[in-house]
């Protein structure tokens, strides 16, 4: 069976799950311990990882805060910018095709008083930074912009956006989920970006761990928010709770492989893309239409609408030879919300399927497109 459904997760590296199970066996210690070297081991582990993630954004270490995945990263910046600065003001600005752990906490917040504007996207699902400039107000305490689509894969001009947040005085976060190890993050060069959003189990690592990087001063004081969790402080305040030692270590691990690789990676992946998009318009010509861009997107993610076809009849029907999806994991009960806000009509969303690879994905395997 060919597994094409990366976006929605992927498979755990054998290195890192051999660190893991490092951490769930024999080296089972609490980092938060002193003095004996079980918690001195563990201590070294999460270390360990948050300079490989760090590596992988170009942050600084302690700028990157591990959580349990980017639906929390998310929440806790939202919902923490939201009640530290509610006396400055109570209005949000993020767009209509973010993943649900945004658009959701962002409607929990009306009823909670404050104010959303929901930006548009254009046809491959991008926004236009001079919205953004438009809708800044003097009481806009946070932009919420997301990297990458993980439905259909287009980028957000990150760099102009970050620009626009800094030249106006307000935080910037991007849920870069779906763009962690396939595309350059530098943040020492994006300035304007205060919050980012991450996840492991995207990248070969393991599910229930994540990570938000939090901008420092010159100081290197964290930008202030309110935290979700409080307790035993750990995460510097900002994320309470007993390390998850295995998990964090198993992220860490893929983000150094996912570092070490890059360029390879994204070698693999631009050439499965070519390969699947050369037979499947050999196969289906103009009974195909695409949802994704061909350019300026995320390597590895493409979205195509197979017209007169149900998207859940067609995938039933693959899942013995391909396991594909017509769109987010997250919300797959739905129709798209993503796809609509391109313009497609609902019978035209429910004709889609999204085809995500993995850098590991062989070439050949990709052969079985032939046989459909
Ligand atoms: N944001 C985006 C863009 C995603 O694709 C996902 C995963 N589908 C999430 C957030 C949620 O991530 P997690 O599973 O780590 O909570």
């Amino acid at each position: 069976m060919l597994y094409l459904d990366n976006s929605a997760t992927t498979a755990i590296l054998p290195q890192v799950k051999d660190k893991m199970v490092t951490y769930l066996s024999e080296e089972f210690g609490n980092p938060s311990g002193k003095y004996y070297e079980l918690a001195e081991n563990a201590k070294i582990a999460v270390k360990e990882a948050r300079t490989h993630v760090a590596n992988l954004i170009q942050s600084k270490e302690h700028e990157v805060i591990f959580t349990s995945g980017a639906t929390e990263s998310n929440n806790i910046v939202i919902k923490g910018v939201a009640d530290y600065y509610s006396d400055k003001g109570k209005h949000i600005i993020t767009t209509k095709t973010e993943h649900n752990a945004v658009l959701d906490v962002c409607e929990f917040l009306k009823t909670k008083g404050f104010e959303v504007t929901y930006l548009d996207v254009d046809h491959y699902g991008r926004i236009n930074p001079s919205d953004l400039k438009d809708s800044i107000r003097q009481d806009t305490i946070l932009v919420s912009i997301m990297w990458g689509n993980n439905e259909i894969g287009s980028l957000n001009d990150i760099k102009r956006i970050s620009e626009i947040c800094l030249e106006r005085d307000v935080f910037f976060h991007t849920d870069a989920t779906q763009v962690l190890g396939k595309l350059n993050i530098d943040l020492q060069f994006l300035d304007g970006v205060t919050f980012l959003s991450c996840s492991a189990h995207k990248m070969h690592g393991p599910k229930g761990v994540g990570a938000l990087f939090i901008r420092s001063d010159e100081y290197g004081k964290l930008t202030p928010l309110t935290p979700l969790f409080h307790g035993g402080g750990q995460e510097e305040g900002i994320r309470s709770g007993t390390y998850s030692v295995h998990n964090i270590a198993g992220f860490g691990e893929a983000a150094r492989i996912a570092k070490e690789n890059f360029e390879r990676n994204i070698y693999a992946l631009e050439q499965l893309e070519a390969k699947l998009l050369q037979l499947l318009n050999e196969k289906f010509g103009n009974r195909i239409a695409y949802n994704s861009d061909s350019e300026n997107k995320i390597p590895g993610i493409v979205n195509v609408r197979f017209k007169g076809l149900n998207n859940e009849i067609l995938l039933k029907k693959l899942s013995p030879i391909i396991a594909a999806s017509s769109g987010s994991a997250c919300s797959s009960t739905k129709p798209s919300h993503v796809l609509q806000e391109i313009g497609l009509n609902i019978d035209e969303v429910r004709e889609s399927v999204r085809f995500s690879f993995s850098p590991y994905t062989s070439v050949e395997d990709v052969d079985i497109f032939k046989e459909l």
